[in-house]
């Protein structure tokens, strides 16, 4: 059976080693004069925002920098951000950096464009209409928010991660350009890549998945299979970073339509509360969350440990399905991503205040099976170790 499905993918993908020198061309085609969102160092050190301001610069872009962005970045840098860029009067965002920065530029972009501040936006279709267009360039194979609908910022004030939700903050260009990420640590790698595997397998097996998310998110999958393992322990390895950085934003496209579940969902409660790596913490929650839902869809579990390269033949449909359990497990295992939640600094002790944050999360009314606040408890605390 074929159900019906709307697809939106409005965002120009740019992919390939070398493409950020026509970043100065791109904006000049959408705006005159460009608000520069950054992490606080890491682009800077290796001379990428140096280099974006001068391909602006050469196109006669002028480009105010704000180069504050914190990893799980706060409501109050956004809001920040936002009246810089309203000061200035920029008219395009450029992102240049991982999620965090992807994310950020979104809600400047929207209060720039509307009024109020961030907050006004959080929630499911807030904002208005169309906002000032984002030039995305990813410096992380991870997240795919450079053709996502979401932002996802912290409320420090409470230890809540939320986020904007709408067809309007997808960017206009995603430059994907795996130079970027090629100075990515072993460390910052597994944890990034195995984010974009976790979307991968949650848009999969999302209630609502569509042919063309599974066409991304399968695709995905089996690129994570082959490439992730080398990009972490090769890090020069330009096929594997290309093979990362096409996999994330394929994975990106997946959620975009189909959504996370209930990785996701506890992720972001714990990311939180703890301020933990976003990829690690959802990648390590996945197998747990992984042996409660395979029973929701056998066959969708099996494929994905066909993706991952697991021989299936002859095991029935069961068994075939846990198989992408085992091959998961042994991936976390293998690009030394820790194995519980304890290691990275969550509390077990904290499971009431985690299960009452998650479930209010859209990710976990998104899991292919229901969960209750008793489950949810239940595999954070396994989770936990
Ligand atoms: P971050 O953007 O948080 O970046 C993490 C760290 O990596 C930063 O300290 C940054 O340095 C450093 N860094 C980034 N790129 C490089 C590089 N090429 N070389 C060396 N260091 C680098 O990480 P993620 O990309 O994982 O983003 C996670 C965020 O995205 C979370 O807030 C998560 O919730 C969100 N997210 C959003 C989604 C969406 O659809 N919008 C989907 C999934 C997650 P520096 O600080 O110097 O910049
Ligand atoms: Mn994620």
């Amino acid at each position: 059976m074929f159900k019906q499905f709307d697809w939106i993918m409005p965002t120009k993908i740019i992919f390939g080693e070398g493409r950020l020198n026509e970043i100065g061309k791109i904006a000049a085609g959408v705006g005159n004069k460009a608000f520069l969102v950054t992490g606080k160092t890491a682009m800077k050190k290796l001379g990428f925002t140096q280099r974006v301001q001068d391909y602006l610069r050469s196109e006669g872009i002028d480009s105010i920098l704000f180069d504050q962005i914190e990893p799980n970045p706060s409501l109050e840098t956004a809001n920040r951000g936002a009246q810089l860029a309203k000061e200035n009067d920029c008219d395009v965002i450029i992102a240049l950096g991982g999620g965090s920065t992807m994310d950020v530029a979104k809600a400047v972009s929207t209060v720039k464009t509307y009024r109020g501040s961030v907050e006004d936006y959080l929630g499911n279709d807030k904002v208005p209409g169309l906002i000032l267009p984002i030039i995305a360039v990813p410096s992380t194979a991870g997240t795919g928010s450079e053709v996502t609908r979401y932002a996802v910022l912290t409320n420090t004030a409470i230890n809540r991660k939320d986020s904007l939700r709408s067809e309007f903050i997808i960017p206009k260009v995603a430059i994907v350009d795996p130079e970027l990420m090629v100075s990515q640590s072993p460390r910052l790698t597994s944890s990034t890549g195995i984010d974009a595997l976790t979307h991968a397998v949650e848009a999969y097996t999302s209630p609502q998945a569509d042919s063309f998310s599974d066409i991304a998110a399968a695709e995905a999958i089996r690129l994570v299979g082959i490439y992730l393992r080398r990009a972490v322990w090769e890090e020069e390895n330009m096929e594997a970073r290309s093979g990362m950085a096409l996999a994330s934003t394929l994975a990106g496209m997946a959620i975009c339509q189909a959504g996370t579940g209930a990785a996701h969902g506890l992720g972001m409660s714990v990311g939180g509360f703890f301020n933990t790596e976003h990829g690690t913490t959802v990648g390590l929650i996945l197998p747990y969350v992984m042996e409660y839902n395979f029973v929701a869809n056998l066959e969708k579990y099996a494929k994905i440990a066909t993706l991952l390269g697991e021989k299936v033949d002859g095991l029935s449909l069961r068994k075939a399905a846990l198989k992408s359990i085992e091959a998961i497990v042994g991936f976390i295992q293998d690009i030394d991503i820790p194995s519980n939640l304890s290691q990275i600094g969550a509390k077990k002790e904290m499971a009431d205040e985690i299960a009452k944050d998650a479930i209010t999360q859209g990710a976990m009314r998104n899991n292919i099976r229901r969960l209750t606040s008793k489950e949810i408890k239940a595999i954070y605390k396994k989770a936990c170790g």
